[in-house]
């Protein structure tokens, strides 16, 4: 069964904008999709729709893994919405305290999870006093400290220069091929989904609607 299944999904605002249309996909626990498209053929709006913070007005979103699953992820946005009173640690040891866990505890995984991000040793730097590819690096480890099954990023590296955006590429692949969740990636370059993504599906000419769905060869070498 898949993570998560659309049928029919559509979205209008109350503006009368038709941002999604007609949307059938079906994700699998484990793939790494991009969603591609030029900037407002309705990507984001697809993307918080399956993240439980918009509601369709059409269609429906399945969970064959129940209600459990559809809380179960993590989310990166282009802007780090990192704490700035926060130290790196405290930010990524935040997620474990709202699920319970002993700060002791919490902060020793959010460590092991900065030192895999490339950030040991920055455990008690402030999010100002870090680069926009570090606190990127806060954000995704932030978001996957938790062990989510899906991993969703919006735009993640948009912001981000050509050199650290590709090293933040090949740094998630490293993680996703280590540990498998599953991931949805927006993006509006070509480049980036190929390089990333197991499967590509595209929203392009007609806004709202998926216009591809192309599977990446899983042998491509990545290195
Ligand atoms: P993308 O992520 O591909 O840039 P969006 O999902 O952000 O596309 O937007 C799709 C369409 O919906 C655009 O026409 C955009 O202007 C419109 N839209 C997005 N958010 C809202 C909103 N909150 N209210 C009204 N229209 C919106
Ligand atoms: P866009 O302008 O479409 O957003 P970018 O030119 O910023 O795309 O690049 C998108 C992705 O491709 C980034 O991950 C970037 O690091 C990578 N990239 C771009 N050019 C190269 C290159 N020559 N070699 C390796 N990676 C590249």
């Amino acid at each position: 069964a898949p993570l998560v299944s659309l049928r029919a999904v559509a979205k209008r605002y109350a503006t009368g904008t038709l941002a999604v249309r007609g949307v059938d996909l079906d994700i699998d626990a484990g793939d790494f999709v991009a969603l591609l498209g030029p900037s407002g053929c309705g990507k984001s709006t697809l993307l918080r729709m399956v993240a439980g913070l918009a509601a369709p007005t059409g269609g429906s979103i399945l969970w064959p893994g129940g209600a459990a699953a559809a809380k179960d992820i993590g989310f990166v946005f282009q802007e780090p919405t990192l704490m700035p009173w926060a130290t790196a640690l405290a930010n990524v040891a935040l997620p474990l305290e709202l699920a319970g866990m002993g700060r002791a505890e919490a902060a020793e995984r959010a460590a092991a999870m900065l030192a895999r991000v490339e950030l040991k040793g920055f455990e008690a730097a402030y999010p100002r006093a870090l680069s926009g590819g570090m606190r990127m690096r806060v954000s995704i480890a932030r978001a996957l400290v938790t062990r989510p099954r899906l991993l969703m990023m919006d735009e993640p590296f948009a912001a981000l220069d050509e050199i650290t955006r590709f090293r933040l590429n090949n740094d998630l692949l490293r993680l996703w091929e280590a540990e498998r969740f599953t991931v949805l990636f927006v993006t509006h370059s070509v480049f980036e989904s190929v390089y990333l993504a197991r499967r590509i599906v595209v929203m392009a000419a007609r806004p709202g609607r998926i216009e591809a769905d192309l599977p990446i060869d899983a042998a491509y070498p990545r290195g």
